[in-house]
This record gives C-alpha cells, sequence and structure tokens, in this order.
C-alpha cells in the first residue's frame, strides 16, 4: 500500500473477482454448474486459502450491502441489459471492497510486524491526512528510494545487516557511543550526534521562520533561536517577561489588544506515535510556567510544541499546530508548507545517514 503501489496478491484477487462476477452474470447454464462444482468442490478446503470462496464470500457480501444493482433474471425485465447497464458499477464495488480488504490486512500487518511497522501503522492511522505521499514525491528520486526503506526500516543499518547475517559489528559507529546502531538510533537518538539533529532541527525551523517573515503583518515581531534572530542572546524580549528559558520560535502579535505571544517549540522525532506523545508532553510541560507568567502579564498566549518526524511525517496532532500557526499569521498555503517542512526533514535525516561512517560532520548552509 505504500506508495500507492498495489500488493500482486491485491491485483490477482482483483482479477480473480472479475472474472467470477461476470461469470456468475453472463454464463450460460454449462459454465455456471462447472462454477458450482468448483465451489463445491473448493468449499471442503480445509486451508482458507481458495481464490474461488474468497470471491464467492465478496460477492454475497455485495449482495447483501446494496452498494450496488445486482441483477438476477427474477428481479428486472430484461436481464441482458440491465446486467450491461449495472456491469461497470458492480465492477468498481467489486474493486473497492478487495481495497478496504487490503487496507485492513496492510494494518494488521504493520501491527504485527513490529520493527517495520511503526511507521507504517501510524501512516496508516493518519490515513486522511497523510501528507508524506506529497513529501516524498518532491524529493530527488535516489532521495525517495531511500525514503521508503527508511520508512519501512529496511534499509541496511549495521543491525538489520547483523540480522540478515551479514558480519557486522551491529553498534553505532561514532566514538564514545556504544548502543545498538538501528536507524532510530541513527537518525534521532544517539547522544554523539547532537551537531547533526540540531542541523537538520535548524534547517527546518529556518524554513517555518522564513514563511512566517513572508506572511506576517507590520505589528508582528518574530524572534527565533536561530543566528541573526536573537534577542538578548535569547528569543524572548526582556521588557515582556524576564526569563532563561528560549523557545525555538517566539511571535509577538501587538496588532490585537491585548498583544499575542506564539511560543513554538519544535522537535524532529522519530516518526512513530509514542515519540510524538513524549515530545509533545515533554515540550508543554518544558513551557507551561513561561506561558502561565505571559497570561498573567494580560497577554493572549500560545503554546505550541511542534513535531515534525525524521522521516517526514507529520500527524494529526501537528497538521492542527500548523494550521493554527497559518492562521495566526495568515500564511496561505498551509499544504505546501506541510510539504516542505517534512521534505527538509527527510533531506536532513538523509544527509545524516550519509554521513554514519563518519565522526567528522559539515553540515554547511542549511537546507532549504
Ligand atoms: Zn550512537
Amino acid at each position: 500500500m505504500l506508495l500507492g503501489a498495489k500488493p500482486v496478491s491485491q491485483v490477482y484477487l482483483e482479477g480473480h473477482l472479475g472474472a467470477f462476477i461476470n461469470s456468475k452474470l453472463v454464463s450460460d447454464e454449462d459454465t455456471l454448474a462447472a462454477l458450482a462444482n468448483a465451489e463445491e468442490r473448493e468449499a471442503e478446503w480445509t486451508r482458507k486459502s481458495s481464490t474461488i470462496m474468497q470471491c464467492k464470500e465478496i460477492f454475497q457480501e455485495m449482495k447483501e450491502e446494496q452498494n450496488c444493482r445486482i441483477p438476477t433474471p427474477d428481479n428486472c425485465a430484461n436481464y441482458p441489459v440491465t446486467v450491461r447497464i449495472e456491469k461497470p458499477n458492480i465492477m468498481k464495488e467489486a474493486k473497492r471492497k478487495v481495497e478496504n480488504l487490503y487496507r485492513v490486512r496492510s494494518i494488521q500487518t504493520a501491527g504485527q510486524l513490529h520493527l517495520q511497522g511503526e511507521m507504517l501503522t501510524l501512516l496508516a492511522e493518519e490515513e486522511k491526512d497523510i501528507s508524506w505521499k506529497a513529501t516524498i514525491f518532491k524529493v530527488p528520486r535516489g532521495v525517495m528510494g531511500w525514503a521508503v526503506r527508511a520508512g519501512t526500516n529496511t534499509l541496511a543499518t549495521p543491525d538489520n545487516l547483523a540480522r540478515w547475517g551479514r558480519p557486522v559489528d551491529p553498534r553505532c559507529n561514532m566514538d564514545g557511543c556504544s548502543s545498538a546502531s538501528t536507524l532510530g538510533h541513527l537518525l534521532s537518538s544517539c547522544a554523539k550526534a547532537l551537531d547533526r539533529f540540531k542541523f537538520r532541527h535548524d534547517s527546518v525551523l529556518n524554513h517555518l521562520l522564513q514563511t512566517i517573515m513572508k506572511s506576517k503583518n507590520d505589528q508582528m515581531t518574530v524572534y527565533a533561536d536561530l543566528n541573526g534572530w536573537r534577542v538578548n542572546g535569547g528569543t524572548m524580549p526582556p521588557d515582556l517577561v524576564l526569563t532563561e528559558q528560549i523557545p525555538d520560535l517566539v511571535i509577538i502579535d501587538r496588532s490585537d489588544t491585548p498583544a499575542k505571544v506564539v511560543l513554538i517549540e519544535l522537535t524532529v522525532p522519530w516518526d512513530s506515535a509514542n515519540s510524538f506523545k513524549a515530545a509533545e508532553e515533554r515540550k508543554t510541560a518544558r513551557y507551561e510556567r513561561l506561558a502561565g507568567d505571559l497570561r498573567d502579564k494580560g497577554l493572549t498566549t500560545f503554546n505550541l510544541p511542534l513535531e515534525i518526524g525524521c522521516r517526514g511525517v507529520i500527524n494529526k496532532r501537528n497538521h492542527l499546530v500548523l494550521e493554527t500557526i497559518c492562521n495566526l499569521v495568515k500564511i496561505r498555503g498551509r499544504k505546501k508548507l506541510l510539504a516542505s517542512l517534512g521534505r527538509i526533514a527527510l533531506l536532513g535525516s538523509y544527509r545524516i545517514w550519509l554521513a554514519r561512517h563518519s565522526q567528522k560532520w559539515t553540515g554547511g548552509e542549511l537546507i532549504k
């Protein structure tokens, strides 16, 4: 299902079901009798792998659900004509049934395949708002293949290589780190790679900042924890409130009374429901006091932790966070912003992946 490519078995079942329904609708009596024979024979199979029985079950469901009209010689005046008219709808419904069957299956499989599944489960849960496909189609071809393999955790990471029976050291390559070198470790949790994670984080942050700067009104002041964007070494102007904390992005909008203050703290975590949740809770708690102090001063305050997954996934909650930011700053093109933030996180992770054998990191200019 990933990338919209159908599994071979789905295409196979789709084809069989089409042929099955077709013969049920238009066959002469001999064919129908042969079909009934095959059904009878295969109904006795103990392993539930008979395609004919599967087709029969689906067709039966279709009759009961009545999402389309299935003609019989008894329920219409001119059977052959009705069949000709209704067949395209029937086939469409059949295809939809198979698709649904596979969707449910792929969610179940994703849940079982713990190692590969975290992100697929997340994507399946977020199905409606999925912007990930849009994101990966925006990266260069080589990176796209990498992204799909990163998404299914099938890259040649040291831990996977070891699992596949290759003689490799499954530990992290970084000096002073002896953790197992999983993809999650490489991309989001190695304590010796913080400079790399900062580079990716700052690239995403900078894009958000630049987008805000293009749309903001004259009454808005914006500070960011990036070179050239700080005030007094931090991001909170001391005349507003004194704090040692440095949220990643602070927007002060004086066009309203009382003024609005938006605190944004960005994390680029491992894309799984658990890490998203953990980051959100940690960051919400971190700025609760600061937000409280601002509210005590009569300012309308938004405390917005934002997570963009390191493999480019943006879940529903973060869609809403970005929507809130877009509404506050009057940014148009929210979808474009979403896709760009996901793309930059993904490209950053790709750079980190390429540098995995090197102790040195030269990030250079932020990714745009
Ligand atoms: Zn490490």
